[in-house]
């Protein structure tokens, strides 16, 4: 017998890399949907979703595009949560759930809550599964495959659409845990925000080396600066909106990290090798344990 699908209209508001993923799940097993329908800010993107074909139907407008659908997940940058629900309030059937993938949670609830009406569940998530590229044809369906998804509900949300939720995201390969979201942007913020942080400065401080120097940056990239390459080729937009969406948590791990740096620093300055070596030493055994979570 197979499984009924959980929705019967899934309406995915943004269809890039972590929308066209689910959208992409959705369509290659049936108990998921029913029906998939993709909006995204442009007609340009919803003409390679039709391409590419893994969504039943597109909607420019996302008031059009939630009509009717029993869970509408926001998978656009979150600076742009608070126009959407606004956008869509009036238009969502009562039962309805809406939930979001958002690298941010405390902002996240902060901008859609308000907005959701009476009879509309809201269940806040976010999958920790992501590559650097993005648009619908980023997307592919192992991508939360052995990853964590987090789900921050507020108090009082009703459990049948969390467990919702934590079943399609179950359904989509994925872990599932419930987490304080001030809790969420926190771990996050050393996890993830910081260190895209640092990429992105570090690709900006070889970029102001004078032309010379820049040339041998990339000619010898492989010795490390490689791997900061990979994250900082990011979206900008979607980071932009990261950082000023988590400025606490994040602006708290930047000052943890400035002073332990800061301690590396000096150990380097007047020649302490047991505290460089312990330090490399916490790196290496930081990596083993990821290795051993298969979180590598
Ligand atoms: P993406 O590939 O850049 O796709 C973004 C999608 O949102 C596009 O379809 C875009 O439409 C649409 N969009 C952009 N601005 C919009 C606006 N103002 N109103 C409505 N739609 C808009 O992004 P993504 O990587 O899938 O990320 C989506 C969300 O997932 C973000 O909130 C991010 O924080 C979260 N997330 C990302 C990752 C990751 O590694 N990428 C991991 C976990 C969670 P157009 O194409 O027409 O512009």
């Amino acid at each position: 017998m197979t499984t009924p699908p959980l929705f019967k209209r899934i309406a995915l508001l943004g269809i890039g890399l972590i929308g066209s993923s689910v959208a992409r799940i959705a369509r290659e097993r049936a108990d998921i949907a029913g029906e998939i329908v993709a909006n995204a800010r442009t007609q340009a993107t919803l003409d390679r979703v039709m391409e590419l074909g893994f969504a039943d139907r597109v909607e420019l407008d996302p008031a059009r595009a939630v009509a009717g659908a029993d869970c509408v997940m926001l998978c656009a940058p979150v600076g742009a949560y608070e126009a959407l629900a606004q956008t869509i309030a009036p238009y969502l059937d009562p039962g309805c759930i809406i939930t979001d993938v958002g690298s941010t949670k405390q902002s996240v609830i902060r901008d859609v809550t308000p907005h959701v009406p009476a009879g509309v569940h809201f269940v806040p998530a976010h999958p920790l599964a992501g590559t650097e590229y993005s648009g619908p044809d980023a997307g592919f369906t192992t991508l939360f495959q052995g990853r964590w998804t987090l789900l921050t509900p507020l108090p009082g949300t009703d459990p049948g659409a969390v467990e919702k939720i934590s079943e399609l995201w179950r359904r989509c390969g994925s872990m599932v845990e419930a987490m304080e979201p001030a809790h969420h942007d926190r771990v996050l913020a050393i996890v993830s925000h910081l260190p895209h942080l640092i990429a992105f400065t570090i690709c900006g401080t070889a970029e102001g080396l004078e032309e010379e120097s820049r040339a041998q940056v990339l000619k010898f990239a492989a010795s490390g600066f490689r791997d900061f390459t990979r994250i900082a080729a990011s979206d900008p937009v979607m980071w932009r909106d990261i950082f000023l969406n988590n400025r606490e948590a994040l602006l708290e791990m930047l000052q943890r990290f400035t002073e332990d740096a800061q301690a590396m620093a000096r150990a380097v300055r007047w020649g302490d090798p047991a505290y460089i070596e312990h330090r490399i030493q916490q790196g290496r055994a930081i990596r083993r344990s990821l290795i051993e979570l298969k979180q590598a």
